[in-house]
Protein backbone atom coordinates (compact mmCIF):
# COMPACT_ATOMS: atom_id res chain seq x y z
CA UNK A 1 0.00 0.00 0.00
CA UNK A 2 1.04 3.61 -0.68
CA UNK A 3 -0.05 6.88 0.31
CA UNK A 4 -2.04 7.32 -2.97
CA UNK A 5 -4.47 4.30 -2.50
CA UNK A 6 -5.16 4.17 0.97
CA UNK A 7 -8.84 5.12 1.79
CA UNK A 8 -9.47 7.79 4.25
CA UNK A 9 -11.93 6.82 7.09
CA UNK A 10 -14.03 8.89 8.39
CA UNK A 11 -14.63 6.91 11.98
CA UNK A 12 -11.11 8.46 12.80
CA UNK A 13 -11.28 12.07 12.04
CA UNK A 14 -9.55 12.36 9.08
CA UNK A 15 -9.37 15.52 7.59
CA UNK A 16 -5.68 16.02 6.73
CA UNK A 17 -4.25 19.49 6.75
CA UNK A 18 -3.81 20.59 3.08
CA UNK A 19 -3.45 24.54 3.25
CA UNK A 20 0.71 25.27 3.63
CA UNK A 21 0.25 28.25 5.21
CA UNK A 22 -1.82 26.73 7.71
CA UNK A 23 1.18 24.57 8.32
CA UNK A 24 3.57 26.91 8.40
CA UNK A 25 1.68 29.13 10.97
CA UNK A 26 1.74 26.14 13.49
CA UNK A 27 5.19 25.82 13.06
CA UNK A 28 5.74 29.15 13.72
CA UNK A 29 3.54 29.88 16.59
CA UNK A 30 5.52 25.94 18.01
CA UNK A 31 8.14 28.39 18.63
CA UNK A 32 10.53 25.09 17.87
CA UNK A 33 13.88 24.64 20.07
CA UNK A 34 16.80 22.64 19.94
CA UNK A 35 15.52 21.49 23.47
CA UNK A 36 11.98 20.65 22.27
CA UNK A 37 10.35 16.70 22.74
CA UNK A 38 7.31 17.22 20.44
CA UNK A 39 4.34 14.76 20.89
CA UNK A 40 2.52 14.93 17.51
CA UNK A 41 -1.40 13.33 18.22
CA UNK A 42 -2.87 11.68 14.77
CA UNK A 43 -0.02 12.43 12.05
CA UNK A 44 -2.12 10.80 9.57
CA UNK A 45 0.05 10.97 6.06
CA UNK A 46 2.46 13.22 7.93
CA UNK A 47 2.03 16.64 6.68
CA UNK A 48 2.42 18.57 9.92
CA UNK A 49 5.16 15.95 10.93
CA UNK A 50 7.46 16.93 7.90
CA UNK A 51 6.68 20.47 9.19
CA UNK A 52 7.67 19.98 12.37
CA UNK A 53 10.92 17.72 11.66
CA UNK A 54 11.97 20.22 9.00
CA UNK A 55 13.35 22.10 12.03
CA UNK A 56 15.79 21.80 14.60
CA UNK A 57 14.02 19.87 17.71
CA UNK A 58 14.88 17.01 19.36
CA UNK A 59 12.61 14.63 18.95
CA UNK A 60 9.13 13.77 17.40
CA UNK A 61 7.22 10.91 18.49
CA UNK A 62 3.71 10.34 17.14
CA UNK A 63 1.07 8.51 17.97
CA UNK A 64 -1.25 6.88 14.83
CA UNK A 65 -4.16 5.34 15.70
CA UNK A 66 -4.30 3.62 12.27
CA UNK A 67 -2.70 0.65 11.56
CA UNK A 68 -3.12 1.17 7.70
CA UNK A 69 -0.63 4.32 8.26
CA UNK A 70 1.83 3.02 10.71
CA UNK A 71 4.42 1.03 7.40
CA UNK A 72 3.73 4.52 5.10
CA UNK A 73 4.82 6.95 7.88
CA UNK A 74 7.67 4.84 9.09
CA UNK A 75 8.70 4.40 5.73
CA UNK A 76 8.50 8.68 5.10
CA UNK A 77 10.58 9.27 8.11
CA UNK A 78 13.19 6.51 8.50
CA UNK A 79 16.09 8.49 7.88
CA UNK A 80 14.91 10.81 10.31
CA UNK A 81 16.24 10.43 14.00
CA UNK A 82 14.51 12.66 15.61
CA UNK A 83 11.22 10.74 14.40
CA UNK A 84 9.50 8.04 16.86
CA UNK A 85 5.85 6.59 15.77
CA UNK A 86 3.68 4.38 18.02
CA UNK A 87 0.73 2.67 16.77
CA UNK A 88 -2.61 3.14 19.31
CA UNK A 89 -5.11 5.53 20.67
CA UNK A 90 -3.82 8.34 22.05
CA UNK A 91 -6.26 8.21 25.07
CA UNK A 92 -5.48 5.32 26.32
CA UNK A 93 -1.70 5.33 25.70
CA UNK A 94 0.66 5.45 28.50
CA UNK A 95 2.72 8.65 28.59
CA UNK A 96 4.37 8.01 31.93
CA UNK A 97 7.97 6.76 30.49
CA UNK A 98 7.99 10.33 28.10
CA UNK A 99 5.74 12.92 29.44
CA UNK A 100 8.11 14.59 31.82
CA UNK A 101 9.84 14.64 28.60
CA UNK A 102 7.51 16.25 26.28
CA UNK A 103 8.22 20.13 26.05
CA UNK A 104 5.10 20.55 23.60
CA UNK A 105 1.97 18.71 21.95
CA UNK A 106 1.21 19.69 18.73
CA UNK A 107 -1.75 18.30 16.58
CA UNK A 108 -4.51 18.50 14.42
CA UNK A 109 -7.13 17.04 16.58
CA UNK A 110 -9.59 14.44 15.68
CA UNK A 111 -12.75 16.26 16.38
CA UNK A 112 -14.60 13.68 17.22
CA UNK A 113 -12.26 12.93 20.58
CA UNK A 114 -11.88 16.72 21.27
CA UNK A 115 -13.10 16.71 24.92
CA UNK A 116 -11.24 13.79 26.00
CA UNK A 117 -7.88 14.76 24.69
CA UNK A 118 -8.59 18.70 26.29
CA UNK A 119 -8.75 16.72 29.45
CA UNK A 120 -5.57 14.89 28.85
CA UNK A 121 -3.67 16.95 27.89
CA UNK A 122 -5.10 20.36 29.76
CA UNK A 123 -5.64 18.32 32.60
CA UNK A 124 -8.03 19.06 35.31
CA UNK A 125 -9.41 21.38 38.29
CA UNK A 126 -7.91 19.95 41.49
CA UNK A 127 -5.15 17.60 40.01
CA UNK A 128 -1.86 18.12 40.10
CA UNK A 129 -0.25 17.46 36.20
CA UNK A 130 2.64 15.18 36.79
CA UNK A 131 3.98 16.88 33.02
CA UNK A 132 5.70 19.77 31.60
CA UNK A 133 4.16 20.69 28.90
CA UNK A 134 5.43 24.31 27.87
CA UNK A 135 3.00 24.46 24.72
CA UNK A 136 0.35 22.88 23.20
CA UNK A 137 -0.15 23.62 19.78
CA UNK A 138 -4.22 22.72 18.60
CA UNK A 139 -5.67 22.86 15.47
CA UNK A 140 -9.40 22.10 16.84
CA UNK A 141 -12.84 22.78 16.34
CA UNK A 142 -13.49 26.78 16.05
CA UNK A 143 -17.28 26.53 18.10
CA UNK A 144 -15.01 24.74 21.37
CA UNK A 145 -12.75 27.00 20.98
CA UNK A 146 -15.50 30.13 21.27
CA UNK A 147 -16.93 28.30 23.72
CA UNK A 148 -13.09 27.92 25.49
CA UNK A 149 -12.63 31.45 25.42
CA UNK A 150 -16.19 32.80 26.47
CA UNK A 151 -16.21 35.43 29.45
CA UNK A 152 -19.28 36.44 31.60
CA UNK A 153 -22.03 37.80 30.57
CA UNK A 154 -21.49 35.04 26.99
CA UNK A 155 -24.26 32.70 26.23
CA UNK A 156 -21.10 30.24 25.63
CA UNK A 157 -19.65 30.82 28.87
CA UNK A 158 -19.58 27.51 30.66
CA UNK A 159 -17.89 25.36 32.91
CA UNK A 160 -15.24 24.17 30.10
CA UNK A 161 -14.66 28.01 29.75
CA UNK A 162 -13.52 28.52 33.89
CA UNK A 163 -11.75 25.67 33.77
CA UNK A 164 -9.64 26.29 30.74
CA UNK A 165 -9.08 29.74 31.47
CA UNK A 166 -7.93 28.73 35.24
CA UNK A 167 -5.33 26.10 33.87
CA UNK A 168 -3.76 27.87 31.38
CA UNK A 169 -3.49 31.06 29.17
CA UNK A 170 -4.78 30.61 25.75
CA UNK A 171 -4.53 32.40 22.49
CA UNK A 172 -6.46 31.89 18.95
CA UNK A 173 -3.80 32.53 16.28
CA UNK A 174 -6.44 32.44 13.56
CA UNK A 175 -9.77 30.73 12.15
CA UNK A 176 -9.05 28.01 9.64
CA UNK A 177 -11.59 27.62 6.92
CA UNK A 178 -12.38 23.91 5.82
CA UNK A 179 -11.15 24.42 2.23
CA UNK A 180 -7.64 23.58 4.06
CA UNK A 181 -8.61 20.32 4.67
CA UNK A 182 -8.58 17.54 2.51
CA UNK A 183 -11.93 16.15 2.84
CA UNK A 184 -13.19 19.58 3.93
CA UNK A 185 -14.83 19.03 7.36
CA UNK A 186 -18.38 20.68 7.83
CA UNK A 187 -17.15 22.97 10.57
CA UNK A 188 -14.45 25.57 10.91
CA UNK A 189 -11.25 25.31 12.85
CA UNK A 190 -9.22 27.23 14.63
CA UNK A 191 -5.47 27.16 15.64
CA UNK A 192 -4.91 27.73 19.06
CA UNK A 193 -2.23 28.30 22.06
CA UNK A 194 -2.58 27.03 25.57
CA UNK A 195 0.05 27.34 27.63
CA UNK A 196 -0.62 25.77 30.88
CA UNK A 197 0.04 27.29 33.74
CA UNK A 198 3.37 26.10 36.21
CA UNK A 199 2.06 24.41 39.31
CA UNK A 200 2.97 27.53 41.63
CA UNK A 201 0.53 29.99 39.73
CA UNK A 202 -2.33 27.80 39.93
CA UNK A 203 -5.14 28.11 42.43
CA UNK A 204 -5.15 26.06 45.78
CA UNK A 205 -5.46 22.08 44.90
CA UNK A 206 -8.60 22.15 47.35
CA UNK A 207 -9.78 25.81 46.11
CA UNK A 208 -9.62 24.09 42.58
CA UNK A 209 -11.31 21.47 43.51
CA UNK A 210 -14.23 23.20 45.10
CA UNK A 211 -14.73 25.72 42.19
CA UNK A 212 -14.89 22.47 40.07
CA UNK A 213 -17.70 20.98 42.26
CA UNK A 214 -19.76 24.38 42.15
CA UNK A 215 -19.13 24.07 38.14
CA UNK A 216 -20.72 21.07 37.88
CA UNK A 217 -23.88 22.01 40.45
CA UNK A 218 -24.30 25.27 38.45
CA UNK A 219 -23.85 24.52 35.05
CA UNK A 220 -25.96 21.38 35.42
CA UNK A 221 -28.89 23.97 35.48
CA UNK A 222 -27.41 26.92 34.01
CA UNK A 223 -30.90 28.70 34.08
CA UNK A 224 -31.01 28.51 38.03
CA UNK A 225 -30.07 31.32 40.23
CA UNK A 226 -26.42 30.43 42.23
CA UNK A 227 -28.66 31.17 45.43
CA UNK A 228 -30.88 28.29 44.42
CA UNK A 229 -27.87 26.07 43.09
CA UNK A 230 -26.02 26.44 46.60
CA UNK A 231 -29.48 25.45 48.51
CA UNK A 232 -28.05 21.44 47.78
CA UNK A 233 -24.78 22.13 49.36
CA UNK A 234 -25.78 24.70 51.97
CA UNK A 235 -28.09 24.89 54.59
CA UNK A 236 -30.08 28.30 54.45
CA UNK A 237 -28.61 30.04 57.45
CA UNK A 238 -25.28 29.41 55.81
CA UNK A 239 -26.53 30.75 51.96
CA UNK A 240 -27.92 34.05 54.22
CA UNK A 241 -24.89 34.46 55.73
CA UNK A 242 -22.84 34.14 52.63
CA UNK A 243 -24.66 36.45 50.51
CA UNK A 244 -24.18 38.92 53.47
CA UNK A 245 -20.66 38.48 53.94
CA UNK A 246 -19.34 38.01 49.79
CA UNK A 247 -19.80 40.59 47.56
CA UNK A 248 -21.43 37.84 45.29
CA UNK A 249 -24.87 38.76 44.02
CA UNK A 250 -26.60 35.33 44.89
CA UNK A 251 -29.09 36.25 42.08
CA UNK A 252 -27.07 35.98 39.03
CA UNK A 253 -26.86 32.86 37.02
CA UNK A 254 -23.56 30.73 36.43
CA UNK A 255 -22.91 32.43 32.89
CA UNK A 256 -22.84 35.81 34.80
CA UNK A 257 -20.36 34.85 36.74
CA UNK A 258 -16.41 35.91 36.16
CA UNK A 259 -13.13 33.91 36.97
CA UNK A 260 -12.93 36.34 39.60
CA UNK A 261 -16.35 35.80 41.68
CA UNK A 262 -16.02 32.13 40.92
CA UNK A 263 -12.91 32.12 42.92
CA UNK A 264 -14.51 34.17 45.77
CA UNK A 265 -17.59 32.35 45.92
CA UNK A 266 -15.38 29.07 46.20
CA UNK A 267 -13.17 30.62 49.11
CA UNK A 268 -16.32 31.81 50.89
CA UNK A 269 -18.18 28.47 50.47
CA UNK A 270 -15.01 26.87 51.77
CA UNK A 271 -14.88 29.28 54.85
CA UNK A 272 -18.19 28.50 55.58
CA UNK A 273 -17.99 25.17 55.80
CA UNK A 274 -15.35 25.11 57.75
CA UNK A 275 -17.17 26.64 60.50
CA UNK A 276 -19.06 23.63 60.87
N1 LIG B 1 -2.03 15.44 11.28
C1 LIG B 1 -2.66 15.04 10.04
C2 LIG B 1 -3.95 14.26 10.24
C3 LIG B 1 -5.02 14.93 11.04
S1 LIG B 1 -6.54 14.04 11.03
C4 LIG B 1 -2.90 16.27 9.17
O1 LIG B 1 -2.91 17.36 9.72
O2 LIG B 1 -3.08 16.12 7.98
C5 LIG B 1 -6.55 13.25 12.61
C6 LIG B 1 -5.58 12.08 12.72
O3 LIG B 1 -5.72 11.51 14.02
C7 LIG B 1 -5.84 10.95 11.73
O4 LIG B 1 -4.61 10.52 11.21
C8 LIG B 1 -6.46 9.83 12.58
O5 LIG B 1 -6.23 8.54 12.09
C9 LIG B 1 -5.80 10.09 13.91
N2 LIG B 1 -6.56 9.60 15.08
C10 LIG B 1 -7.90 9.54 15.23
N3 LIG B 1 -8.24 9.10 16.45
C11 LIG B 1 -7.07 8.87 17.11
C12 LIG B 1 -6.75 8.38 18.40
N4 LIG B 1 -7.71 8.04 19.27
N5 LIG B 1 -5.44 8.27 18.74
C13 LIG B 1 -4.46 8.61 17.87
N6 LIG B 1 -4.71 9.08 16.63
C14 LIG B 1 -5.99 9.20 16.24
Amino acid sequence: MNFKNYHQKKRFGQHWLVNNLVLEKIKEVAELEEKDFILEIGPGRGALTSKLLDSKINKLHAIELDKDLIDLLNKKFKNDKKFSLQQGDILSTNLNSINKKITKVIANIPYNITGPILDMFIGRLGMVSENNYQKIVFLMQKDVVDRILSREGNANAGALSVRMQLMCNIRRICDVSPSSFNPPPRVFSSLVVFEPLRPELRLDIKLEKYIDKLLRLSFNSRRKMIRNTLNSILSEDEIKQLSESSEICFNLRPQDLSIKKWIKLAEACIKITNKK
